[in-house]
């Protein structure tokens, strides 16, 4: 399942690497990470199935609006990525959730800066639906950061109760 939400996600414009490229920007002023770890931390919330699940059900919805299948007043607010319809966030946040407050406040960052890919993916909205799929990537990405955060303290020696997530 994994390798298929993987690609499922390239298929759509964001590779594991773009997601990488996110949380080694957000995260090197504070944590020394390259992009390679980043790599295989993104991967590592990649094999968590509620994070599988919401993303499953986020591009269907995206391929949905697509095709035409969904039913109005909900397409034409999916097709525009109408600004108050936010039940894209609330999918993304079902996966930072997982993830606690640090994984939080890097989804308010990604949302409101929109760097790398996710600024790319807004562009491209007259080609694709990305309504769900902008936030999915970001919420991956905060994922990544709050592992990367957590690891790093535990490697350190600073906390010694840590769970890992
Ligand atoms: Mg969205």
């Amino acid at each position: 399942m994994k390798d298929l939400v993987i690609k499922m996600m390239k298929d759509r414009g964001v590779k594991v690497e773009d997601i990488a490229r996110l949380v080694v920007e957000a995260q090197n002023r504070y944590i020394p990470v390259t992009l390679e770890e980043a790599n295989t931390i993104v991967e590592s919330v990649f094999e968590k199935h509620e994070v599988q699940n919401a993303i499953l059900t986020g591009l269907a919805l995206d391929i949905a609006a697509e095709k035409g299948v969904i039913e109005e007043p909900l397409l034409s607010m999916l097709l525009t990525d109408e600004p108050l319809y936010g039940v894209d966030e609330i999918l993304a946040l079902s996966i930072t959730n997982i993830y606690g407050s640090i994984a939080f406040t890097n989804y308010g960052f990604f949302d409101k800066t929109k760097p790398g890919v996710l600024a790319k993916l807004n562009k491209h909205r007259d080609k694709q639906c990305n309504t769900f799929l902008d936030d999915l990537a970001a919420a991956v990405a905060s994922a990544a950061c709050s592992k990367l955060a957590h690891t790093y303290r535990r490697k350190a020696g600073k906390e010694n109760r840590e769970t890992e997530l």
